[in-house]
């Protein structure tokens, strides 16, 4: 029998056994997570536009929001900088706190941090309380909450609703995001129960109204949406969705859908249903110039944006990637092996493993010279740095954000033929480096053929 004390818990959101990229069953994203800022960011550009929050959530450039992550935030003030001063006209950039996983006084001071972001979100993920979808979130993670002791701070997170949400919560919710800064408010975003399809559009369209009615004549709210995937899936549901959106006066929604596990580790969703449900959802919201915003969706998000979404969410950890159901594996070593590095293959829009992404960049002779890979090169050898990966995806995703923006062919063709490059080069460099396992890029063929 082996020890109890070797056993370590590790919470992963792919099918791929490989415990080294998984994180620990945590936590909450208290401020000790971070380190200090390294350097002060230059304001000034939203002195550029009257009113610089509205401006990003109008239909045009599409809208980038950094995710904050329990680890590694302390670089996101430095990506949002290099984001803005490469492509401030192409795309609108914000970011988003997870409001119950922290402190008040935490998401202030990263507000404060993340100040060159007009849109800043503080999501009260209302899905994750004890009467919503909370419950089954904690027995994905062996009995863990999903938010842990930071509860204590919200009351609009713990206080008990007998019998229903009163509008009186409703203003709860709005007043805990103001009190932290939040330019742009989120209504609460209970978890849709499809079993209970009437109960829960009913409750988004009430929520909605007693939002507006409690809003200042200069707020700008996005109705939060929180669903199982069967909202995309099921033909019935989903059109009985879309007519709601549709039928409100509401123009912009903050839509989160709970994926399946996920095939690899850092992987895209890959499952066609639900691709082609979001496609169906961007196009709806396209046609009726609405704004559609998808927070946890990484790259499936920039197709979304190609495809009529205006915006959407990623940062540095899986769980803010996507917003997948997830499951512990105990692994019996102690202490844990050293985690797998693992880096986003810019040509190949996948993540791999750094042996293989070198090689991949050897091969291609295209080595990224962003300010963050540059200084991960100039580590002492063997060592490797996570916040710096982790940074140099979400620039190229600005990158790849303001290639599809700015290209004159539209965005879906530029995002086609991203996809096209991707999967030549995947072709190129096969022959003399397999692409396997987790770093096959799988979702390829099928952004392709959505994107055609
Ligand atoms: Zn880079």
């Amino acid at each position: 029998m082996p020890n109890e004390d070797d056993i370590l818990e590790l919470l992963v959101d792919s099918l791929d056994l490989d415990p080294t990229d998984a994180t620990a069953v945590d936590e909450d994203l208290d401020e000790d997570a971070d380190e200090e800022l390294e350097e002060e960011l230059t304001a000034g550009l939203e002195e550029e536009l009257d009113d610089p929050v509205e401006a990003a959530l109008r239909r045009g450039a599409p809208l980038l929001l950094l995710h904050k992550s329990h680890q590694h935030s302390s670089v996101l003030p430095q990506v949002a900088d290099d984001i803005l001063r490469r492509h401030g006209g192409a795309l609108q950039l914000g970011t988003i706190a997870p409001m119950p996983r922290m402190s008040p006084t935490s998401i202030e001071a990263y507000f404060d941090r993340m100040s060159t972001a007009p849109v800043r979100i503080a999501d009260p993920e209302c899905f994750a309380r004890d009467d919503s979808f909370g419950s089954s979130l904690a027995a994905q993670r062996d009995g863990k909450p999903y938010v842990g002791s930071t509860s204590k701070h919200w009351s609009y997170f713990t206080d008990v609703q007998k019998n229903g949400h009163t509008e009186t919560w409703v203003r709860d919710v709005l007043d805990a995001q103001r009190s932290c800064g939040a330019t742009v408010l989120l209504t609460p975003g209970l978890w849709g129960d499809p079993a209970t399809a009437k109960y829960a559009i009913a409750t988004m369209r009430q929520h909605a109204e007693w939002s507006r009615r409690a809003l200042d004549a200069d707020e700008k709210l996005a109705v939060n949406v929180t669903i199982p995937a069967s909202w995309l899936t099921t033909g019935a549901l989903r059109d009985r969705l879309l007519d709601e959106i549709v039928d409100m006066d509401e123009q912009v929604f903050y839509l989160r859908v709970r994926w399946p596990l996920l095939g690899q580790p850092y992987g895209q969703l890959i499952d066609r249903t639900i691709l082609d449900g979001y496609l169906e959802l961007a196009a709806v919201f396209d046609d009726n110039d609405k704004v559609l915003i998808l927070p946890n969706t990484g790259l499936t998000g920039w197709v979304g944006a190609a495809c009529g979404a205006h915006g959407f969410s990623t940062g540095i950890g899986s769980g803010e990637r996507a917003f997948a159901d997830t499951r512990v594996i105990k692994i019996n070593t102690k202490p844990r092996p050293a985690p797998t590095r693992r880096v986003f293959a810019h040509s190949l829009l996948h993540v791999v493993d750094v042996t293989t992404a070198e090689q991949v960049d050897s091969l291609t002779a295209d080595r990224c010279h962003c300010r963050f890979c540059r200084a991960q090169r100039r580590l002492p050898a063997g060592q490797w740095d996570k916040a710096l990966a982790g940074a140099h995806y979400l620039r190229r995703v600005g990158d790849m954000t303001a290639g599809i923006a700015t290209n004159p062919r539209g965005r879906r063709v530029a995002a086609r033929r991203a996809t096209r490059d991707a999967r030549r080069i995947v072709g190129d460099v096969s022959a003399r480096l397999p692409l396997v396992g987790a770093n096959e890029p799988k979702h390829l063929e099928l952004w392709a053929d959505l994107l055609r």
